[in-house]
């Protein structure tokens, strides 16, 4: 008989590219530096189950896109879906993909748009088990950036739960001082990478982001070390 995870597996099956020191994304940044450290200096094709979260992740972000893009919600227009962003520094680039530019419409008292009302907003989409109480700073890190690459001063981290398509957002403004922090990490990382020094072990160290070690596929080698 047909055995459709083979299929699956197979169709998500992507040729495996180690990353290369000086190119970084916006999305590990937010996360533990030594996760990020070991992705370049100990590569490791994505695991088939971690394929199939992020392709889950994508139908969910296609969707979105298709409801902002709908007739029916005419308050919002869809700008851009997947657009690319590069910040480059001296030493290295930064490059990744905002989910969605969107317009934001405002109707003034007779049902019309204002255009000098409208606004831009980045949306950046995120497929989650349970909706979270606050925005994690990982994901506004990440939209902050964007931010600062585009100049757009408006952002939303919408979280959507997979199982039911509940929503919860969170509003995230432009702010310049924030966004020189997270460029301070890419330098960080950069330095680390380039000297062949190991990033502290963020995650373990902060009660907060222990659980991220749960999912890190370089936990082995990570606890055979010690945390600085
Ligand atoms: S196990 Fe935890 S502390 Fe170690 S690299 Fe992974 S996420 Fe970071």
């Amino acid at each position: 008989m047909i055995d459709f995870n083979k299929l699956i597996d197979k169709y998500l099956e992507r040729e495996f590219r180690p990353k290369q020191i000086g190119r970084y994304y916006p999305s590990e940044i937010g996360g533990c530096l030594r996760k990020t450290w070991y992705s370049y200096k100990v590569p490791k094709a994505t695991d088939t189950k971690l394929a199939r979260v992020f392709e889950a992740g994508n139908m969910l972000h296609e969707f979105i896109a298709e409801v902002i893009k709908s007739e029916k919600n005419k308050d919002v227009e869809l700008l851009q879906s997947e657009m690319p962003i590069q910040i480059k520094t001296k030493d290295f680039v930064i490059s990744g993909r905002i989910d969605n530019l969107v317009l934001l419409k405002v109707c003034d008292i007779n049902g019309k748009f204002k255009d000098d009302d409208c606004k831009q907003v980045l949306l950046e989409v995120k497929s989650t088990k349970f909706l979270p109480e606050f925005c994690k700073k990982e994901h506004e890190m990440q939209l902050q950036l964007y931010m600062r690459a585009t100049g757009v001063e408006n952002g939303i981290v919408l979280y959507v739960q997979k199982d039911n398509i509940e929503t919860k957002w969170f509003d995230v403004k432009l702010n310049v001082v924030e966004g020189e922090k997270i460029i301070e990490r890419f330098e960080k990382i950069h330095e680390s990478l380039v000297c062949g020094k190991m990033p502290i072990a963020e995650a373990k160290m902060n009660k907060e982001d222990k659980w991220m070690c749960d999912y890190c596929p370089w936990k082995e080698e990570c606890d055979k070390e010690g945390s600085f």
